[in-house]
């Protein structure tokens, strides 16, 4: 027997599912009422808004969180709200070495969070399961349920880091050469690499949630979180300074991609033009990289007499002066460095904070950035010398702009915050809340 729809059948279930979106956003914004007030707010009747939100209440997107107080002596009218452990959107940053995942609820809010280490040398398809059992323990350990997840979104490393196919932990000890890459079939190279992984880990998150999932550069998706975090600025240049120089460009609240995906690739802007520049892991040379990852600090300091130490070696000869250090008896065998060693790690990290902000000046004189934001291990070490930073901006800045470098904020898990916010705003659940997420400061279970 064949089964027809018609028109006006097809119309109502629309309107159905079109109130159902307009409840999940009204509560989802964090409200708690009654079902008159929802029909009131929506604009419709008692009448049609009962039968959505009995569905809504069965599916378990939403629940009675209290009954009105009231003088009188009819039934007390029941309050509802967003479930607490309905699970609306998947917020992954997933890097070569381990998974963040953050689940939140239809407002945005973050319900649990946490992060799982890859097994080394994991392949992607090894990270996706070990990521989708993740998340299926954080859903039964914290008692959630999945049936209203709307989107997840998993933030991937950049173009430039896939077109080896190392770990940022792992760069390469031969570079290919341009001569060896031409331009034309480096890019190629690179999207087809980069493009079949998100592709894949794409369908593999999507075979097993059956939602839509959306993937991005997860140094992008922590600018937006920051961005986020940072209302009043909407224009934003992001940067992380750490095994790698990665960095995006928050334009009106969204990320600029570019042509080839590298937009905000600030580690591999020219800052030194010699001839015997140092090489860079994506084959040019004198990037920004190659001066002032940790490796390239690392190097400095060993050329500078102390052969054997590493980047925390550096960093806490350049925080020596510091009296609060000084009086940490965590720190009594380090005390008695010469005050001259002290003196040339100072010395390395303001020459990488000029270097440091000359770059991320000229950046700013294209992209006119409210803020200048910088994250990462050898970010927090350059961020003691921000005057320095800041003054090699203002002379490359135009006279009447002002951007503002100063730290992340957000923390570890940026990329997947920011994740969550991008998946939010593709789904458009919450319709662009007038406030940011609280998913800087989560309340978890806030009915
Ligand atoms: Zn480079």
């Amino acid at each position: 027997m064949m089964l027809h729809t018609s028109p006006m059948e097809t119309q109502r279930r629309a309107s159905f599912e079109q109130h159902s979106q307009d409840v999940l956003n009204l509560l989802g914004a964090g409200h708690q009422l009654t079902r008159a007030e929802i029909a009131s707010r929506l604009g419709v009747t008692r009448t049609t808004i009962t039968p959505v939100l009995s569905q809504l209440h069965d599916e378990g997107a939403i629940v009675t969180v209290a009954t009105q107080s009231g003088e009188g002596r009819g039934r007390r009218a029941a309050i509802l709200a967003i479930d607490p452990t309905a699970v609306r959107h998947i917020g992954v940053d997933m890097s070569h070495t381990r998974v963040i995942v953050i689940l939140a609820n239809n407002a945005g809010t973050e319900i649990v969070s946490g992060m799982k280490e890859f097994q080394a040398g994991a392949t992607w398809e090894s990270r996706c399961t070990t990521a989708i059992k993740f998340i299926q323990t954080l859903v039964s350990s914290h008692e959630l349920h999945l049936r209203q997840l709307s989107r997840i979104a998993i933030g991937l490393p950049g173009s430039a880091s896939w077109h080896f196919g190392f770990s940022e932990e792992n760069y390469p000890a031969v570079f290919p050469s341009r001569a060896e890459l031409k331009a034309e079939s480096r890019t190629q190279v690179m999207q087809d690499s980069a493009n079949d992984t998100r592709l894949r880990v794409t369908q593999i998150f999507a075979e097993e949630f059956h939602v839509p999932v959306a993937t991005a550069h997860h140094i992008r998706y922590a600018a937006i979180a920051e961005a986020a975090n940072h209302p009043s600025a909407e224009n934003l240049l992001y940067v992380r300074l750490s095994s790698g120089v990665g960095g995006a460009v928050i334009d009106c609240g969204k990320a600029v991609v570019g042509a080839a995906k590298l937009a905000g690739e600030i580690g591999h802007m020219c800052v030194d033009h010699s001839d015997n520049a140092p090489l860079c892991r994506c084959g040019k040379r004198g990037c920004l990289e190659a001066f002032i990852s940790i490796t390239a600090l690392e190097n400095s300091w060993r050329k500078a007499g102390h052969p054997k130490d590493t980047f925390a070696d550096l960093c806490e000869a350049a925080h020596q002066d510091n009296p609060e250090r000084r009086t940490n008896p965590g720190n009594s065998s380090r005390t008695s460095r010469l005050p001259d060693s002290n003196r040339r790690a100072q010395e390395i990290v303001v020459q990488a904070a000029k270097t440091l902000g000359r770059a991320i000046g000229c950046a700013a004189v294209v992209t006119d950035p409210d803020s200048i934001v910088i994250s990462g291990e050898v970010g927090n070490l350059l961020l003691t010398q921000q005057e320095v930073i800041q003054t090699e901006v203002d002379k490359e800045i135009l006279p009447v702009a002002q951007s503002r470098v100063c730290a992340a904020s957000v923390g570890f898990k940026a990329g997947a915050v920011g994740a969550v916010i991008a998946s939010m705003s593709e789904a458009n659940t919450a319709s662009t809340p007038s406030t940011p997420p609280n998913l800087i400061n989560p309340r978890i279970y806030d009915t």
